[in-house]
């Protein structure tokens, strides 16, 4: 039996278990295989207070891992498969064993969204692409394709022009939808260019990739780009699979939760990038892991029958 159960192990996940550790809650975190979420895929962060200077989100994962340890959470890589979450203890069944747990917070995080068109799964590895600080030092010199308009396309496009000779972005729209700081920072460089209005049909090859088809979906014209690899950026999807029938989803499959980061379940909170309707940065997934588990630790005090202490250091 747990105090305390974290699924997920990004910054949010990460930052609860530092605040439950504080709390003497012993917290276990459940990380999945890769610590550090997407925050790991991000070259360099720019906007997380207190690094003046970028940093790698690698390098900002490991510092939020080690005081997370620091102060005692128990982090066991393996992944949830179920949940019952119907009544007191909650359980929770990963791929290798089973717990119980007064409380649970949930910071599963978002995944990358597949182009679902054909070659993109058959090409996956061998010039597909979700992950340009992966793998964008296999591009050096080449020629590749970045998809999407939003901040993380074009971020991960101006990171890929230190390897690649040309960053095609294809985005579906006639504007992006990234912030001006990076769009500025994109059109002055000479190694991004831009076809808009359009959409990637298929990825074609032999053994790796060789090219896109590309839609402009207001003519129709479809014509094939010679690229080596293609960065597919176009937004996420939420890791909740595991949840379906046991918390209120909404039609996205993003937990419905307060801001607090009571879900649907008492004694489930939500944390970070999963929950409906959040600004989506490092800045506000830390800030709501320390609020769920707080609340996590109010609720576990109520159970026990406990005063939970009015003040705190
Ligand atoms: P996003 O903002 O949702 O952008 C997704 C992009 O992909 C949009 O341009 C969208 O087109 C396009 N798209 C969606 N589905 C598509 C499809 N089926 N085919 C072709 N294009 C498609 O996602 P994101 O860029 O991953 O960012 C997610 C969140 O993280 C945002 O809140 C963002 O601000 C944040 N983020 C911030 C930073 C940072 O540096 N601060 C970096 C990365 C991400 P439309 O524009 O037409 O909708």
């Amino acid at each position: 039996m747990q105090k305390v159960v974290i699924i997920g192990g990004g910054p949010a996940g990460l930052t609860a278990g530092i605040y439950a550790g504080r709390a003497q809650l012993e917290p276990l975190l459940i990380a999945g295989n890769l610590l550090g979420g997407q925050l790991t895929l991000t070259h360099r962060v720019e906007n997380y207070p207190g690094f003046p200077e970028p940093i790698s989100g690698q390098e900002l994962a490991q510092l939020i891992q080690r005081q997370a340890e620091h102060f005692g959470t128990r982090i066991l890589y393996d992944e949830v498969t179920e949940v019952d979450l119907s009544g007191s203890p909650l359980k929770v069944r990963t791929q290798g064993n089973a717990y119980q747990t007064q409380a649970l917070i949930i910071a599963t995080g978002v995944s990358p969204r597949k182009l679902g068109g054909s070659g993109e799964a058959e090409f996956t590895g061998r010039g597909v692409s979700y992950c340009a600080v992966c793998d964008g030092f296999f591009y050096q010199g080449k020629r590749v394709a970045v998809v999407g308009g939003g901040d993380a396309a074009v971020k991960e496009a101006l990171f890929l022009t230190r390897f690649a000779e040309q960053v095609t972005v294809i985005h579906r729209r006639d504007r992006l939808r990234a912030t001006q700081v990076l769009q500025q920072r994109a059109f002055a460089n000479e190694r991004i260019d831009f076809i808009s209005d359009s959409v990637v049909r298929e990825i074609v090859g032999q053994q790796v990739v060789t090219g896109v088809q590309v839609e402009n979906v207001k003519s129709g014209d479809v014509w094939l780009l010679p690229v080596d690899g293609v960065f597919v950026y176009i937004g996420s999807i939420p890791n909740t699979e595991f949840l379906r029938g046991e918390l209120d989803l909404d039609e996205q499959g993003y937990i419905v939760a307060n801001e607090q980061g009571h879900t649907s379940r008492r004694g489930v909170f939500a944390a970070g990038d999963v929950r409906k309707g959040v600004l989506k940065q490092v800045a506000t997934a830390v800030g709501s892991g320390a609020v769920a588990a707080m609340e996590a630790e109010k609720y576990i005090a109520e159970l026990e029958g406990r005063a939970y202490p009015a003040r705190r250091e």
